[in-house]
């Protein structure tokens, strides 16, 4: 099978999609290959926040703003990760921000906020109303009525690249089992999200620990990343990375408002809902997602719980990072415990069990109500353990733990300080919990007009990156990967149709 387009775009996430209806925009005639069977990827699957600045959400509020204070709070975020961060396209990414909620508003989509984030200087976190499958819904819709062709179950697998020219791409049609050719008269953009999910890429340029810990999104297998080093693409920041995140394993269960419908006009009801209701309901919502998706604070363990795996073992000194000894476990699963002097402390302010901070603070009574499957209370130790897999070797465990407390020396992991040991009823068993990577920074280098470049540091002609597959940027702190995302694609979709 063969097609014939304008703009090839690879991935039909968040970049990929603005990219698609940017170009659109611009007349062309535009192919989304998508290798799912729904368009959404990593962003469907997000928060959706996003993190922008002089937006009229702003100016309606009388926020004051700049890029120039957005690119020095970027700075802030990143710490010691800075020097790796490339700050052409980080300017790119403040000046375009705000111009992209505008544009997403234009499309439809409605957003809640802008809410604080510090070290942010100024509220800039912008909440898509009612979920992040919106963005999926949208943008598709907007691409449809341009006439965008969204061929799913179709996965980018090689690049053509023929006389120093990409002319397209061999897309496999999974459900036919068949190659399709597309040849794009004007560029092909790589849209394909990051690489978390990729084994073979964490294990090249992480470590093998990290290569084992899943990507939260499986799909994620950096597929556009290495169709461009296929042909000679370079690649930036590979080995920067930050720690896994830690999340507990609760029944699935969808929260409220994203099982709320995403049509246009229920978007405006929904925004205007959000207006006339009390900031408390934001702020439940908010503690909703904490409880089911946070990553649980350090300080329980530096305050005296402790973690075991399946067997009830402990396995490793809590106090220095715990998840890679996590992904280690069978099953690569752990469990906290602790007692009631612990429970106590984190049943207020300044003791959270996990945050996004500046807007939410998920404390254990919040646990223990939103969700009571992942948390096991008991006056006895023989009570408390009685969800774990094995509650015999997890109170030998605890009482091992107790001797070291007293004794003041842990024989088994050198932990100090022990904290006071598990010993007052209540007591409290939280898990499991697994450790999952998020996001990946590397990408295929590219300039400010978004074109993929060679080992040269030449553009190489007809090839376009967005969102996590394009620049490597860092984007430290909540809200600026879909900012990114968006962003790079709506400008790459503009700058790929003019392309000839
Ligand atoms: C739990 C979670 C919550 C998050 N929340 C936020 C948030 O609130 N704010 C924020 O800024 N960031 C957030 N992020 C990060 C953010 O979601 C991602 O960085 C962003 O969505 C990446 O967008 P993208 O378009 O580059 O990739 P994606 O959205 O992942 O899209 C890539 C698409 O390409 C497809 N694809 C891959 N390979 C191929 C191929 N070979 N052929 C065809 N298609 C292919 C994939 O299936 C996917 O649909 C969150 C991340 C996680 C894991």
């Amino acid at each position: 099978r063969e097609l014939i387009t304008d703009v090839l775009v690879i991935g039909g996430g968040g970049a990929g999609l603005s990219a698609a209806v940017s170009a659109s925009e611009e007349g062309v005639e535009v192919i989304v290959s998508e290798k799912c069977n729904s368009l959404g990827g990593t962003t469907a699957l997000s928060i959706g926040s996003i993190t922008a600045c002089m937006t009229s959400y702003q100016r309606k509020k009388g926020i004051i703003d700049s890029p120039e204070a957005l690119f020095e709070d970027m700075r802030v975020f990143n710490g010691d990760l800075d020097r790796y961060d490339n700050k052409e396209l980080c300017w790119v990414l403040v000046r375009e921000s705000g111009n992209t909620v505008e544009w997403l508003r234009g499309l439809g989509f409605e957003f809640f906020g802008p809410s604080p984030e510090p070290p942010h200087r100024v509220p800039r976190m912008h909440n898509v109303i009612p979920n992040a499958w919106s963005y999926p819904f949208l943008l598709q819709r907007a691409g449809l009525k341009k006439g965008v062709k969204f061929l799913l179950n179709h996965k980018g697998e090689r690049l053509v690249f023929e006389e120093g020219f990409v002319k397209g791409a061999i897309l496999e049609d999974k459900r036919a089992n068949q190659k399709v050719m597309v040849y794009a008269r004007r560029a092909v953009i790589l849209a394909c999200g990051d690489f978390s999910g990729s084994k073979d890429l964490k294990q090249r340029y992480y470590s093998s620990d990290l290569a084992r810990i899943p990507g939260y999104n499986p799909e994620c297998q950096g597929e556009g990343h290495k169709m461009a080093m296929e042909i000679g693409a370079r690649v930036v920041n590979m080995g920067v990375y930050e720690r896994p995140n830690i999340r507990f394993i609760s029944a699935p269960k969808k929260l409220w408002h994203e099982l709320l419908p995403n049509h246009p006009w229920l978007i405006k009801v929904y925004a205007f809902g959000s207006q006339i209701l009390p900031e408390g309901v934001f702020k439940r919502l908010a503690n909703r997602i904490l409880t089911t998706r946070g990553a649980p604070n350090d300080a329980l363990y530096r305050e005296g719980g402790i973690l075991v795996n399946t067997f009830g073992n402990r396995f490793t000194n809590e106090l220095i990072d715990p998840s890679i000894p996590i992904s280690k476990q069978p099953e690569g699963r752990a469990y906290i415990v602790f007692d009631s002097r612990v429970a106590k402390r984190f049943s207020s302010w300044p003791y959270f069990i996990s945050t996004a901070p500046g807007i939410a603070y998920a404390y254990i009574q919040d646990y223990e109500r939103d969700v009571p499957d992942i948390i096991t209370k008991g006056e006895t130790l023989e009570e408390a353990v009685k969800n774990h897999p094995n509650p015999t070797g997890l109170i030998k465990t605890v009482d091992r733990y107790n001797h070291f407390v007293k004794v003041g020396r842990d024989e088994d992991f050198e932990r100090w300080p022990l904290g006071g040991g598990i010993m007052e009823p209540p007591f409290y068993v939280m898990g499991p919990a697994e450790c999952y990577i998020g996001v990946t920074r590397g990408g295929l280098d590219i300039n400010d007009r978004f074109q993929v470049l060679g080992q040269s540091g030449k553009p190489i002609p007809g090839l376009y990156a967005a969102g996590r597959t394009g620049g490597g940027l860092i984007l430290n702190g909540h809200g600026l990967n879909l900012s990114w995302a968006f962003t790079s694609g709506r400008l790459a979709g503009k700058e790929a149709s003019k392309n000839i």
